[in-house]
C-alpha cells in the first residue's frame, strides 16, 4: 500500500474532490483533488509551501497549458502531481526528493484555474487515483505508531525513536533491528513507510 503525507501543512480544505463532476473538464470528471491554499500567512493563496508527499525523484517540471507550472515526482509505481504552482524549487541536476521537502509554492498558473489553489493527483500507470485514500492510509499508520509510542523525535542527524523504555539513539542501519525488538506487530515495509511519514 502506498502511503503519503499531505502536500500542504498549514491548511486542509478540499474544494473539488476526485471524480467529482467538473464542467471545465469538458463535461468530464475531476482527476485528483483541489486544495485551498489561502492561509493567514498567504491570504491571497499564492506562495503557500507545497511539500513532497513521499520519498522519490523529480520526474518532470514543466509549464502545462491547463495546469500551469506543474511538478511530477516519481515514487516507484506511483507519481504525485502538483499543479498551478507559482514557483518550483527544482534545482538542475538534483534528482532525489525526500518526503516533506518543499518542492514549490502555490499559485494560479494555467488556464483551468479559477483562483489560486493546489491541484493534486496520485497516478499509477497513467491513471489518476483518489489521493485521499493514500493520505488516509498514511494517517492510519502514523496513528498506529503513536498508539505504540514508536515516534521519531529527531529528524536531523541521528534518528531518535521513542520506544517502550525511553528514547533510543538509532541510525539508518540499526534502526530496524532495534525497533523490531522493542515493538510488536510492525513489519519492515510498514516501518520504512513510517520513516517517510513522521
Ligand atoms: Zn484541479
Amino acid at each position: 500500500m502506498f502511503r503519503i503525507r499531505k502536500p500542504i501543512k498549514d491548511i486542509w480544505y478540499i474544494t473539488v474532490y476526485h471524480n467529482q463532476l467538473a464542467k471545465w473538464y469538458k463535461g468530464g470528471r475531476h482527476k485528483g483533488i483541489d486544495l485551498r491554499t489561502r492561509t493567514k500567512k498567504h491570504p491571497n493563496g499564492i506562495g503557500t509551501p507545497i511539500y513532497a508527499v513521499a520519498d522519490g525523484i523529480w520526474e518532470r517540471v514543466r509549464y502545462d497549458y491547463k495546469m500551469g507550472n506543474t511538478v511530477i515526482l516519481r515514487h516507484g509505481d506511483h507519481q504525485s502531481v502538483y499543479g498551478h504552482l507559482s514557483k518550483t524549487n527544482y534545482v538542475e541536476g538534483y534528482t532525489g526528493v525526500k518526503a516533506g521537502d518543499c518542492i514549490g509554492y502555490s499559485g494560479d498558473t494555467g488556464v483551468i484555474c479559477f483562483g489560486p489553489h493546489l491541484h493534486f493527483e496520485i497516478r499509477k500507470n497513467g491513471i489518476s487515483l483518489d489521493p485521499e485514500k493514500f493520505i488516509k492510509a498514511g494517517e492510519n499508520l502514523v496513528n498506529w505508531a503513536r498508539a505504540r509510542a514508536i515516534l521519531r523525535v529527531e529528524n536531523k542527524g541521528d534518528i531518535k525513536f521513542l520506544v517502550k523504555g525511553g528514547v533510543v539513539d538509532l541510525n539508518q542501519s540499526n534502526c530496524w533491528e532495534i525497533i523490531s525488538k522493542n515493538t510488536w506487530g510492525i513489519n519492515e515495509n510498514d516501518f520504512k513507510n513510517l520513516l517517510n511519514l513522521l
